[in-house]
């Protein structure tokens, strides 16, 4: 069905995206669907949402670092397709929140344009891949494994956020610098500022993987049992 994204509020990158997230059944499924006919997004309405929705929509972005690189991990070890001009749309966005973080963390229209226009771009760069490989990796299979296991809690960027941080380390990027700029927006870096029991994040980071299997990311490299996310979240700082 045809359809017009009117987003008003910028907290995750939804708003251009050709996949559906279908929830409410035993896991969430993403199914592709297609893209919006036209986006009508008024920064000046978006800017008066409140500010906890852009820094969510920072943590779905800062998410791409790790997703582009477990895109790549999937190209060299099991010959899937990766695009370049893809994923460097999806690496170009958070990119720029990383840049722009203090004038997204001051609440001016301005900053909530940058959101909004990475957010954006990160669902073209997902139409251009065809699937949502740029953008959806393994942080994001641990916040679909927060869903089941600690629902509702947090924003699905909130989640996304973290898990950055967390697969960022294990893919041996600069976590400290996806870290640095989440805090300084104002978005949740530990389980606790997502009001999520560490126990309950600790068995959504060992069951992540198998949320989608078939999605080779860095946590099918890195297997999760309790004892290595416990020492994951804690080399991070997301559990002291
Ligand atoms: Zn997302």
């Amino acid at each position: 069905m045809p359809f017009i994204s009117v987003p008003t509020t910028a907290s995750h990158d939804g708003i251009a995206s050709p996949v559906a997230s279908i929830r409410g059944l035993h896991k969430p499924y993403s199914i592709m669907a297609q893209s919006p006919m036209a986006i009508i997004a008024d920064t000046s309405v978006i800017a008066q949402a409140s500010h906890r929705f852009v820094a969510s929509g920072c943590g779905d972005i800062v998410s791409k670092f790790t997703s582009v690189n477990d895109w790549k991990l999937a190209h060299d070890l099991n010959n899937e397709y990766y695009g370049d001009y893809a994923a460097s749309l999806a690496l170009m966005s958070a990119m720029l929140v990383v840049r722009n973080a203090e004038t997204i963390k001051s609440g001016v229209e301005e900053g909530v344009r940058i959101v909004l226009e990475a957010l954006i771009s990160c669902g073209v760069a997902t139409s251009i891949a065809g699937s949502s490989r740029p953008c959806s990796g393994s942080a994001h299979l641990f916040s679909h494994a927060l869903d089941v296991i600690a629902p509702n809690l947090a924003l699905h960027g909130e989640q996304c956020g973290v898990g950055a941080v967390m697969m960022a380390y294990l893919h041996e990027l600069n976590w400290k610098q996806i870290r640095a700029t989440l805090r300084k927006v104002g978005a949740p870096t530990t389980f606790d500022e997502l009001g999520i029991e560490p126990e309950l994040a600790i068995q959504a980071l060992v069951k992540a993987q198998s949320i989608r299997p078939e999605r080779y990311t860095i946590l099918e490299e890195r297997k999760m049992d309790s004892e290595s996310a416990r020492s994951l979240a804690r080399a991070t700082g997301v559990i002291e």
